[in-house]
């Protein structure tokens, strides 16, 4: 599909050739830093996240009544933001010598679905099943209390209509739990790299899981294209959903409250340092979006994708976006980090991104497992491998020039002091205990 001249794309990008050799790289993003905007433009307007962020307030009392565990949070999905001075006393000690204080964002245990695709995810859902509701005579949501769609009535008029997804994992988990418990019929498309307790756990929700023996892309692909044929299909398009990425971004005004609550500045004296996984760049784009418009320049964020699967920091730097896959630079995209096996980056995502992230990082699959056992050690927090690559991310603050000439550029000097880390933390709450207890005995042993 692609014709890249690889050789010429290494003199071009000297980064590459680390790259396709599988080895760690911190890519700093030109465009990104040492801008001198006053103001940080967005590619979407605020608009679009009011509406998202409205809209997930009008379904708050149907979430709160089709999953108990909401109840607390007024059918609210939000997770915890923890501060995690235990570990990164341990971080210290290995080398990682970084400035100020460190908190973890606890995506991996949102209710309903364990991860931080229960944001676009089951939003995307919700949008659905709302554009469905105001069309069907049958139903009449006009009575604002939303919990009267999943009576009976409602959920047979839904089960006419079907929902399909593309997914390593824990899309599919939103999209099937959500989708289910409204009634439509809904079919994830599962890559090889998905786990198997994800897709029993799918199919005992009655959710139809059809395997693909490819990747990922492969298994988007296919479902798109059984999903065009059915005019009572929505097609959940991970590479290029404006839906997924506005639920996703309604993460940013959530956790400036939370900050505020916790009173953790982020201002022009305290800058905000936000790591966060990637795999296709739809949730770490949306939660970009949201914190760039809450936090302007004041807020830094680094994407962290596996060695094996660069795509979005390919895509980025070369600027060809989906016009690229690791492949093409000769890597394979396997990784044991299945929420970040993606070979080619979302072009939605990469486009809007570039002038909004700060960089990227890249991990081996190792220190994943390292990570993850040093969490659970020091913490009693338990997340996914590829949760735990957003750690890598603090690797930007061991002493070098790369780092030295972040902070000239960001005039940053003398304020670092004050500074706050967020680790993204993904998903995990939704692994099995024996899965966990291997990851956590792998981890152990690499220490
Ligand atoms: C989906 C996922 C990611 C990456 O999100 P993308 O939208 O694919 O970039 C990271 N970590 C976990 C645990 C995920 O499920």
């Amino acid at each position: 599909m692609t014709n890249i001249d690889l050789e010429k794309l290494k003199k071009d990008f000297p980064l590459v050739e680390k790259m396709a050799e599988g080895e760690e790289v911190i890519w700093l993003n030109p465009r990104g830093y040492n801008s001198s905007l006053d103001k940080v433009v967005l590619p979407f307007g605020s608009a679009e996240i009011d509406d998202a962020e409205a809209r997930l307030l009008r379904f708050a009392p149907l979430i709160r009544e089709a999953f108990p565990e909401t109840r607390e949070m007024q059918g609210i999905i939000e997770s915890p933001l923890n501060e995690i001075p235990a570990m990164g006393e341990i971080l210290r000690e290995a080398g990682i010598d970084f400035p100020g204080k460190l908190y973890i964002k606890m995506d991996s245990h949102l209710p309903v679905s364990g991860s931080v695709k229960a944001r676009g995810g089951i939003y995307e859902v919700l949008k659905f099943a709302e554009e469905v509701a105001l069309k069907e005579e049958g139903i009449n949501i006009r009575s604002e209390d939303y919990s009267l769609l999943l009576t009976d009535p409602v959920r047979s008029i839904f089960s006419r209509y079907s929902l399909a997804v593309g997914s390593t994992g824990n899309l599919g988990l939103s999209i099937g739990i959500m989708g289910a418990k409204l009634g439509f019929k809904v079919t994830v498309h599962m890559s090889q790299d998905a786990r198997q307790w994800k897709k029993d756990l799918l199919r005992s929700k009655g959710v139809t899981v059809i395997e693909y023996r490819d990747d990922y892309q492969k298994a988007v692909a296919e479902g798109r294209k059984l999903a065009e044929k059915d005019p009572f299909c929505h097609f959940v398009d991970d590479e290029g959903s404006k839906d997924l990425f506005f639920g996703y971004s309604v993460a940013g005004r959530r956790i400036k409250r939370q900050m505020e609550e916790m009173e953790i500045p982020c201002d022009e004296e305290h800058p905000l340092f936000v790591y966060i996984p990637c795999g296709v760049g739809g949730a770490p784009g949306g939660i970009t979006l949201g914190l760039k418009e809450q936090f302007g320049e004041n807020v830094h964020i680094f994407f962290v994708e596996s060695v094996q699967a660069p795509c979005m920091t390919l895509g980025m730097m070369t600027e060809l976006h989906d016009g690229i896959s690791v492949r093409d630079i000769g890597l394979e995209g396997k990784t044991e980090a299945d929420g970040l096996a993606v070979a080619r980056p979302s072009k939605l995502v990469g486009t809007s991104m570039k002038p909004l992230v700060d960089g990227c990082l890249t991990i081996e699959d190792q220190g994943l497992y390292a990570f993850l056992y040093a969490l659970d050690s020091s913490q009693g927090i338990r997340i996914e491998p590829s949760a735990c690559a957003a750690f890598k991310g603090l690797d930007l603050w061991e002493e070098g020039e790369v780092l030295r000439g972040y902070i000239a550029d960001n005039h940053l000097g003398g304020k670092m002091g004050t500074a706050s880390h967020i680790i993204w933390a993904t998903g995990g709450n939704m692994v099995p205990k024996d899965e966990m207890d291997s990851y956590i005995k792998k981890g152990s042993v690499m220490i």
